[in-house]
């Protein structure tokens, strides 16, 4: 944990550059540093054992690696983990790690709460306190990498956990950077997904940066009047300038979009809904990612019936729109799609990402 004199290391990687050249140290040891950290081997300088004591003990005093604590770790028969963090302020954020064959996918938090509202959603039931700084963001990446064993890397990240992430975009993207560089994390940009609600001036600043990584737009209503009552947001927004900004992400990135729909039984699942959605998406390179809703103790939505699921999908394959469902992971422990909380959290589950990058809440 850091005090008020501290520079919280992960959050500016260029301030231990600067003091180790204005200390008289070699440059290099930035690099060595930096290594200890992303292989997830050092839990503190006094462990990075390749370099000189008096160095360590130095950057202990200058520097914080973490700001934040585990305050509950907890593990499902599936393999899923769950960390609930605790930030310096007292903000509580969720994490996961999912295990799915060979890869490792790790969901991350963007902000404390969310603003956008979403009514079948608990992680925006409380509004939003703050953005995560870029240090929070990849703490909780290395935090899930270390849950792994030393021969196993991480291999997929979706930002879909806790807030809006395109509310908090710079810090994401240097984070991202990090996790991405191939002396941060390694991950390849393909393998990162970032799953939005769909606010156009953001996606814009992604399309003109950085438009490497893969981009999810949750969708979750075919129309503006049903998506205005379920994704508030929208009132301001509406759907045609989400999508015109979407299509103008994949023609400067030329990665196929994925749209999430959450299935609400009831609400947004009749062979209408399916209809109209299937005109709204029909001509775009795009994958449709459709979630039966995780119910969430306190919110009066259910998951569609398994005849309704089925309806619904066979209409949208009629109209040849590539569409998967995602597959459940983490229900037990609360670790799905929507459902995080930023107290301690009484139900989630997180969905997982299955063939490319799917993202669960955004
Ligand atoms: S679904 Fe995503 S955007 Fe909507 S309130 Fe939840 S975290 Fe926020």
């Amino acid at each position: 944990m850091t005090d008020k004199s501290q520079i919280h290391l992960l959050d500016d990687p260029t301030s231990l550059k600067s003091w180790l050249k204005n200390n008289g140290q070699p440059a290099f040891r930035a690099g060595q540093v930096q290594k200890w950290l992303m292989e997830g081997r050092a839990e503190d300088f006094e462990a990075m054992t390749n370099l000189p004591a008096a160095l360590r003990n130095e950057l202990a005093e200058n520097f914080a690696i973490w700001t934040s604590t585990i305050a509950k770790h907890t593990v499902a028969d599936d393999g899923t983990e769950k960390l609930l963090v605790a930030l310096a302020d007292g903000g509580r954020i969720e994490c996961v790690l999912l295990r799915d064959g060979d890869r490792r996918t790790i969901c991350i938090s963007s902000q404390v709460g969310c603003a956008m509202g979403c009514v079948f959603c608990a992680s925006g039931l409380d509004g939003v306190d703050r953005n995560l700084t870029t240090g929070e963001i990849i703490e909780q990446m290395l935090k899930l990498q270390r849950l792994l064993p030393a021969d196993e890397r991480l291999s997929h990240i979706v930002v879909m956990g806790m807030g809006e992430p395109l509310a908090n975009v710079d810090n994401l993207m240097a984070a991202l950077e990090t996790a991405s560089d191939s002396d941060g994390l390694g991950i390849s940009p393909r393998r990162i997904t970032i799953s939005t609600v769909g606010l156009p001036t953001a996606m814009d600043k992604l399309t003109r940066s950085n438009p490497r990584y893969h981009l999810a737009v949750s969708l979750h209503a075919p129309n503006d009047r049903l998506r205005n009552q379920l994704v508030p947001v929208n009132n301001k927004i509406g759907i045609d300038k989400i999508l015109a900004a979407a299509d103008r992400y994949f023609d400067m990135s030329g990665r196929r979009l994925t749209f999430e729909y959450v299935l609400l039984g009831g609400i947004n699942d009749s062979i209408e809904h399916a209809r109209e959605l299937a005109g709204k998406l029909k001509g775009r390179p795009a994958l449709l990612n459709v979630i039966p809703y995780n119910p969430v103790v306190g919110l009066p939505y259910s998951t569609p019936s398994q005849g309704v699921i089925r309806a619904f999908r066979e209409e949208l394959e009629k109209a040849n729109i590539t569409i998967k469902f995602r597959k459940r992971k983490g229900d037990k422990i609360n670790a799905a799609c929507g459902q995080l909380r930023r107290s301690t959290p009484p139900a989630i589950s997180i969905e997982l990402p299955t063939s490319k990058s799917q993202p669960a809440s955004d």
